[in-house]
């Protein structure tokens, strides 16, 4: 299993790739026999949460201390035994992610305190966090292992404390996802009417940017704009629910289900491709979002149209 894991740390030097094969080793042995409640064997879920975090091109100390971040509470390891064996810093990290876990209170008590350790988290050590919600995008990744009661708590706590804490954070790919994991859980059945909606009218949305995307090319690149990459993204399904709310649950009056996304190589060649795109298309009134000039709240900047 080592084997295939240490494929993905290209980026750390050989010095930390042999600190996070002793917590990989440490992993290993710790959860030696114990499952998931989907089955599959304990060791899978750490490194599925290290996985993420060597995605985001964390340290080092980050991605050890998420191999070793529930052997504290499921094996019989101190801390101390940590700081001997991988560091001060990452059995600190270690640590903290365990004291996040304990909370007391139920309903909206629980809220509350859950977000008030997660911000002392945040001011405290910022990897505490990312470990943190890394960890849950696995546990919702597989939550068909946990009864349905209990799926519905952690879909709502990922809902309201996890999500808008990836936003926050500026993590977008993350919040996405850890609401596309909670919606079917707890609207099953807008989720299902939605999908089925969206599975009627996104193929003719596309092969409608299928069709432009290579004008559009053509034009940027006899304006003088070379973007580093042109595609489309689909909109999320929880993100495209929340429109609808505000949109009489009309799906034709969201125009960007699916929408051409550019990236190009600074803030000048942005206002050059908005200039090249509105002389082709006219633009919509209302409907033109410059983020450069006015960021978002979280720090995002482009341009929407
Ligand atoms: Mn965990």
């Amino acid at each position: 299993m080592w084997e295939k894991f240490s494929k993905q740390l290209t980026h750390y030097t050989e010095a930390e790739r042999e600190r996070i094969r002793v917590a990989f080793d440490i992993a290993e042995h710790c959860h030696h026999g114990q499952t998931r409640g989907t089955g599959d064997p304990y060791i899978t879920h750490p490194v599925a949460v290290a996985r993420e975090l060597i995605s985001l091109k964390l340290d080092a100390s980050t991605i050890v201390a998420s191999l070793l971040h529930d052997v504290l509470e499921d094996c019989k390891i101190t801390k101390k035994d940590l700081e001997n064996k991988v560091g001060v810093e990452a059995a600190f990290l270690v640590e903290s992610v365990t004291k996040l876990d304990h909370v007391r209170y139920q309903g909206f008590e629980r809220k509350v305190e859950s977000t008030r350790k997660m911000f002392l988290a945040v001011a405290e050590d910022i990897r505490v966090v990312l470990i943190k919600l890394a960890d849950r995008m696995h546990n919702m990744q597989t939550i068909r292992g946990l009864t349905p009661e209990k799926q519905k708590r952690v879909a709502q706590e990922t809902l309201e404390i996890y999500a808008p804490l990836a936003y926050r954070l500026g993590i977008g790919e993350w919040k996405g996802e850890l609401e596309d994991l909670s919606f079917p859980i707890i609207y099953p059945d807008e989720y299902k009417w939605l999908t089925g909606e969206v599975k009627n009218l996104l193929p003719k949305r596309k092969k409608y940017l299928d069709k432009i995307l290579p004008v559009v090319m053509g034009h940027l690149e006899s304006g003088g704009v070379y973007p580093v990459s042109i595609d489309f993204r689909t909109k999320r399904y929880y993100s495209l629910w929340r429109k609808l709310l505000r949109n009489n649950l009309d799906l034709e009056r969201i125009t960007d289900l699916a929408a051409l996304r550019i990236i190009v190589n600074s803030i000048e060649e942005c206002y050059q491709a908005l200039g090249i795109i509105h002389s082709l298309w006219r633009p919509l009134p209302g409907k033109i979002k410059d983020y450069i000039a006015m960021p978002k709240s979280n720090g995002y900047q482009s341009i929407h149209t």
